[in-house]
């Protein structure tokens, strides 16, 4: 049973996963009041991220169940705590992958809270009161207002949700490792799905020459086609893979499963990085002989803090970039899971928590 304070006192309707057979059922739980620092909000739309299958069918072994996913979320603000005057009612907002985080320590001043060794996530977290967060898989979230953004008026509501963990994530290494502002690097993307889709179009509009590493050739057309990619290479295929060897600045490996480095990694140049965002439950291979050779490096990445977010939401909001997605019902998110677990979906599932027929 979910540890709840005398202040949860708002009754709202979700939907959980009770066990590791991840099937999602209704869920009527309760949020905190509205605090000082909180804004309330109406969600409106929520995207189905990977780790939300992972969490939803343990995985990873640390799931607190019955779990709320959700952490791509867009919705209205329909309450503001009196510290949070940057919000009013009715803002169109977003909320990832943060809850909490210490706001003292270096990494918060740097806003880099994901980095805060007492960061709490959205779902599966537990909050400052001891109470245990639930995600956006719900008609309301109470949420803090540091970790809420701003949406650009001109970005529709459902297609903008997967930017707040698909983008962010995708988005913040490529800043990190010098991708923003220095156009014509040759990337790579490997895995198109949630994350990778939006990593092409991010490294199309910093003006970087994308190939995209699939083990799904049906992907190519698409690949080229809508998102703009230049290159593609079918990852189980030993001669493209041959032909690409040494001629990636960058690579951002996004699978959801396991696979070994080694064959990815002789993509790079000499010095090249490979940045993975992906998070299989089990070890990725990482064979010495290709870092060694090229002196290559291997990096990890989480999400990404507000202020980058903020920045990210902004270029979208600018260069007009969203996620492509299928929109559904929350009475059709097990047959969405089902799909996602097979690689079956082009290339975001976001939920109409609200029911909306018109987007706001
Ligand atoms: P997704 O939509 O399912 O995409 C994953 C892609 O990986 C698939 O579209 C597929 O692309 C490829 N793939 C799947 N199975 C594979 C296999 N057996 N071998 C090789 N490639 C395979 O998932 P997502 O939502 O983008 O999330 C991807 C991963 O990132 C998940 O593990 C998720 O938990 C993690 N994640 C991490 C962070 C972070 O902060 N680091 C944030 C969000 C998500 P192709 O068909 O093109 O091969
Ligand atoms: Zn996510």
């Amino acid at each position: 049973m979910a540890q709840e304070t005398q202040n949860h006192t708002l009754s709202v309707s979700g939907w959980a996963a009770y066990d590791s057979s991840g099937e999602i059922k209704p869920y009527t739980f309760k949020r905190r009041e509205n605090g000082v620092n909180d804004v309330t909000i109406e969600v409106l739309y929520c995207g189905i991220c990977h780790t939300d299958l992972h969490y939803a069918k343990n995985e990873w072994g640390i799931t607190m169940y019955p779990v709320v996913p959700g952490h791509e979320i867009t919705g209205v603000v329909i309450k503001v705590g009196c510290n949070a005057g940057k919000f009013k009612i009715g803002d169109r907002v977003g909320v990832g992958c943060l809850a909490a985080s210490c706001l003292k320590c270096e990494f918060c001043a740097d806003s880099q809270e994901n980095y805060c060794d007492q960061m709490q996530f959205t779902y599966n977290g537990i909050f400052w009161d001891g109470s245990i967060t639930y995600g956006g898989y719900s008609n309301v979230i109470v949420a803090d207002y540091r970790y809420v953004v701003p949406i650009p008026e001109n970005l529709p509501m459902d297609s903008v949700a997967p930017l707040l963990c698909a983008g962010i994530t995708v988005f913040s290494p490529l800043k990190d490792n010098g991708m923003l502002g220095s156009p014509g690097k040759k990337m790579g993307v490997v895995g198109l799905g949630g994350l990778g889709h939006v990593a092409v179009k991010f490294g199309k509009a910093f003006g970087h020459h994308v190939t995209v590493l699939s083990t799904s050739p049906s992907k190519e057309t698409e690949a080229k086609g809508r998102l703009g990619a230049d290159d593609f290479i079918v990852s189980t295929n030993s001669q493209q893979m041959q032909a690409g060897k040494r001629s990636l600045d960058f690579i951002l490996d996004t699978v959801s499963a396991q696979h070994s480095l080694g064959p990815i990694l002789e993509l790079l140049k000499v010095d090249g990085t490979l940045v993975t965002v992906g998070a299989p439950d089990q070890p990725l291979e990482l064979p010495p002989f290709p870092l060694i050779f090229g002196k290559r490096s291997v990096k990890g990445s989480m999400t990404g803090g507000m202020r980058d977010t903020q920045e990210m939401m902004d270029l979208c909001g600018k260069h007009n970039i969203t996620c492509d997605v299928e929109v559904i019902a929350p009475d059709t998110i097990n047959e969405a899971m089902d799909r996602l677990a097979k690689n079956d979906v082009r290339y975001r599932f976001v939920i109409d928590i609200a029911g909306r027929i018109s987007n706001i």
